[in-house]
């Protein structure tokens, strides 16, 4: 049964009648008990179900970078489907994307931006503000940071101008945990593994976990606790490198690397870095990430059946 418009408050056992999930009506304020065998804690950055398992750790981590996003319709730039990355890190960052085949068949082009900007460790304590994915952001204040940016055909301060709703959020994450659930409960995507958004990893490890989950309670059943624990031991590891990985991308490396040895720009990055540089980018982000499609389509399904 799907309980909508409620949050999990806690875990109740009672004898008898085993384990009890409490959730709170959040318009109504009320509680109500509901039976649960296996709570798995998939509630994302603030994740009660993490603080109840791991009491005392404390807010999300942040590195010192505040984001922008931003999605408003425009003229088709960059040639069309092409994903800009533009700028480092070490400074300022705008990723640049089409999302909506509709707007292209209209001969325009829906545009989801990013701006990235690290600010320095004197300035941070005022600026962190909350992990808050819903908070309105303002264009003051990230315009300032990509006064004159152009890349290629796309004038940037333009496009961020004439986008009417802005979000705005820390670059949060939390350390790997040595464990992730206890017992008859466990946890899943950025519960147990918020990492930062540089790689677009974030909801497919969510998607992955909960597709080995599935697995492993098939194939395990009817121990329950055992099906928990094979899913963790399948995934902890992985999806803990992969926070570890986040905090110092190749990805980042190779923005980072033309941006110093480039600061005006440049026209072919085959003139900034060498093609035994550029293969040995690559492949570590591929490594890192597991995106080799070879390597993917060699292995076994984690289908049940
Ligand atoms: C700026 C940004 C860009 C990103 N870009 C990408 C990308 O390109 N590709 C990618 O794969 N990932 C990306 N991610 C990461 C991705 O959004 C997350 O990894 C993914 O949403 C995690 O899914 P989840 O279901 O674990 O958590 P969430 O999507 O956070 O869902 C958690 C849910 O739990 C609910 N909840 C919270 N507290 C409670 C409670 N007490 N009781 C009940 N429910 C509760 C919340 O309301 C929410 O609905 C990005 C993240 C950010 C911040």
């Amino acid at each position: 049964m799907v309980h909508t418009g409620t949050a999990f408050v806690r875990l109740a056992e009672r004898e008898g009648a085993g384990l009890r999930v409490i959730l709170r009506d959040v318009p109504r304020g009320r509680e109500q008990a509901v039976r649960a065998a296996r709570p798995v804690g998939a509630d994302g950055l603030h994740s009660a179900v993490r603080a109840m398992l791991h009491p005392g750790e404390g807010p999300p981590l942040w590195n010192g970078i505040r984001m922008w996003r931003g999605v408003t319709e425009w003229h088709p730039v960059l040639g069309g489907r092409v994903v800009a990355v533009a700028g480092s890190n070490a400074a300022a960052k705008l990723v640049v994307y089409p999302i909506s085949r509709a707007a292209e068949e209209r001969g325009r082009a829906l545009l989801n931006w990013v701006a990235e900007v690290r600010f320095p460790r004197t300035r941070r304590h005022a600026m962190a503000g909350p992990a808050d994915w819903n908070r309105s952001g303002r264009l003051s204040d990230v315009l300032p940071y990509y006064a004159g940016w152009r890349v290629g055909d796309l004038d940037v301060p333009a496009l961020l101008a004439s986008t009417r709703h802005i979000l705005e959020y820390p670059m949060v994450d939390r350390d790997p945990l040595p464990h992730w659930g206890r017992g008859p409960v466990t946890l899943l995507g950025d519960a147990a593994h918020p990492m930062y958004p540089v790689g677009s990893n974030g909801g497919s490890q969510a998607v992955l976990d909960a597709r080995v989950l599935a697995r492993c309670l098939a194939y395990t059943s009817p121990d329950r606790e055992a099906g928990l624990r094979a899913y963790e031991e399948v995934r902890r590891e992985a999806a803990n490198a992969l926070v570890t990985a986040h905090r110092d991308m190749p990805a980042e490396r190779v923005l980072q690397t033309v941006a110093e040895r480039a600061p005006d720009g440049f026209a072919r990055v085959e003139d900034v870095l060498t093609p035994s540089e550029l293969a040995d980018l690559s492949a570590a982000y591929r490594r890192t990430t597991g995106v080799d499609a070879a390597e993917l389509n060699s292995r076994g399904s984690w289908g049940v059946g």
